[in-house]
């Protein structure tokens, strides 16, 4: 079956970026712009994978990444935090909020599908 993925993300022109590069491959894409969205989604459709921009409006993204690791059903889902700013500060946050990677704008689209594809199949092993 499909992999779904959610992607959280404010900034449509990212938005339609992402989609189209995670679109070519066959995974079920579903969407959230803020972060009371991302996390009405998440608990609806209970993605496989989270791509999480941390600048977010309403709630940010390390705050949603909190409030997903606090419920069991998220504990292990993958979630890659995603930062306007390469800095190293960012980088310390977003791990320690709880997400598995971090990917700085502008990153490549061969770096997303990678990192996307890396970490659903540590995760298929882990739950075999
Ligand atoms: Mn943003």
């Amino acid at each position: 079956m499909a992999k779904k993925i959610l992607i959280v993300e404010d900034n449509l022109q990212n938005m339609d970026v992402i989609e189209m590069t995670l679109g070519a491959r066959d995974y079920v894409l579903v969407k959230a712009t803020d972060g009371e969205e991302a996390l009405a989604v998440a608990g609806r459709e209970r993605p496989d994978l989270i791509i999480m921009d941390i600048q977010l409006p309403k709630i940010n993204g390390l705050e949603v990444t909190r409030k997903l690791r606090k419920n069991p059903a998220f504990r292990h889902t993958p979630i890659i935090g995603v930062t306007a700013y390469a800095m190293k500060d960012d980088e310390e946050k977003v791990i320690a909020a709880g997400c598995d990677t971090y990917l700085s704008k502008p990153f490549s689209i061969h770096t997303l599908r990678d990192v996307v594809a890396e970490l659903l199949s540590r995760r298929q092993k882990d739950n075999p």
